[in-house]
């Protein structure tokens, strides 16, 4: 199904004590001096278990924050990771400070098979965001192969993600890169049926061009969120002061017509006199919300009729909350696409969630490992089911 090789395609001989820099995805929340939540570094661990049991020896770059652009702010230094990859691991971890150094190439070459190195914030390097040649030099200069498996940092095409995998080579896919591409790039190009993409979120400028890759291919979408009420207005209704982009209107009232009864909106939704007045709240016709009073979720009977559907769907794609999940009450309509995402993946569907707040979302209804696969790429899984090709991966080699 991928079409990119992978460390599993890799000969015994193409790892074993050889070095493979590994571009990985340590862009982890930090304070104080300690990193505050651990998954994205623990979602790269069975690549670097397995170069590891492999006798390769290990380079780790990654990017961190937004540093502006080669300036070293220690706020944004990747070594509070060190402390936590030496935990996971249970060995030490080699920390290089500049990798344009002579001495971190030494200390590459230096490292004993299964050993791990890590290098400081590549974005502290100048020419990594405009995607240098010779910053990607630099970086090439640490390994004897390259393994992307940054799958969050592969549509923008910089000098640890895009030009350093032209230099070395061969530049394959990682463990966690490649489940990616296999539950994502599986929906997208065969999908078992029937397919149904749930998209909600704040706005539909953001996620227009979903809407617009996924017509053609799903059998339904169902649409919920805030971008459900600009889709009401262009039916004509009021929708008080729920979250609308007046100028996406008309291009909403397009979508309808061109997706027919694919498209389902939700016939209701739960309104408030505000956020903060959650007391106040009722649910009410999807036509019907009072002057003066926001919608922010779908109403229990859309989460019915919405986990019907997902119910009897073999392939299931979710980006974008169904209301406010952050606020509760106005999290029901999410937690319930969430449990019937789950439901539908114990009778054998395949789930895919992508975007950010969606992945925060499923981790917060505690259904995180009941679904196929949750993206920990929030920009790249919006990017990809926009149908665009994400440079960090088209660099890598295809299969022959
Ligand atoms: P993702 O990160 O999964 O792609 P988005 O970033 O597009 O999702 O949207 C998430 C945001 O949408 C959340 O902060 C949520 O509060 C907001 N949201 C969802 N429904 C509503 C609504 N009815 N009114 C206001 N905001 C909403
Ligand atoms: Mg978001």
């Amino acid at each position: 199904m991928i079409t990119k090789l992978t460390i599993e395609n890799l000969d015994p001989a193409a790892v074993l004590g050889r070095r493979a820099l590994v571009r990985v995805d340590f862009n982890v929340p930090i304070k104080d001096g300690k990193v505050t939540d651990e998954t994205r570094i623990r979602a790269a661990m069975p690549t670097i278990e397995d170069l590891k049991d492999r006798g390769a020896r290990i380079v780790l770059l990654s990017h961190l924050g937004r540093p502006k652009g080669g300036v070293k702010e220690p706020k944004y230094s990747l070594k509070p990771v060190q402390a936590v990859l030496e935990r996971l691991l249970g060995m030490p971890v080699t920390f290089i400070e500049d990798p344009a150094s002579p001495a971190a190439v030494e200390t590459t070459r230096r490292l004993p098979r299964g050993a791990v190195a890590l290098v400081e914030n590549t974005r502290f390097l100048p020419g990594e965001e405009t995607n240098d040649a010779a910053a990607a030099k630099i970086f090439a200069a640490l390994g004897d192969f390259y393994v992307n498996d940054a799958f969050g940092s592969a549509h923008r095409a910089h000098a640890s993600t895009e030009a350093v995998a032209h230099l070395l080579k061969p530049a394959v896919a990682g463990l966690l890169m490649e489940k990616e591409l296999e539950y994502l790039g599986g929906a997208l190009t065969a999908p078992k049926r029937p397919f149904v993409a749930v998209l909600g979120g704040a706005k539909i400028s953001g996620k227009i061009d979903v809407i617009e890759n996924l017509l053609p291919k799903v059998d339904r979408i169902l649409i919920g969120g805030a971008m459900a009420c600009t889709f009401f207005r262009a039916k004509g209704a009021a929708t008080g002061t729920s979250l609308v982009e007046e100028d996406r209107v008309e291009m909403a009232r397009q979508v309808l017509a061109k997706a027919g009864d694919k498209l389902v909106l939700p016939d209701g939704g739960v309104v408030a006199q505000g956020l903060e007045k959650p007391d106040t709240r009722r649910e009410v016709a999807w036509n019907a919300v009072p002057d003066g009073w926001g919608m922010y979720d779908i109403d229990a009977a859309s989460v019915g009729r919405f986990a019907g559907i997902i119910g009897d769907a073999k392939t299931v794609v979710w980006n974008g909350p169904m209301g406010v999940f952050e606020t509760p009450p106005f999290d029901a309509g999410t937690l319930g696409v969430a449990r019937a995402m789950a439901d539908a993946t114990a009778k054998g569907a395949v789930t895919v969630i992508g975007g950010g707040d969606s992945a925060a979302a499923i981790e917060q209804a505690g259904l995180a490992d009941k679904v196929s696969h949750v993206s920990t790429g929030g920009g790249a899984s919006l990017e990809f089911l926009e149908g665009k090709v994400l440079p960090g991966v088209a660099a890598l080699d295809d299969r022959p």
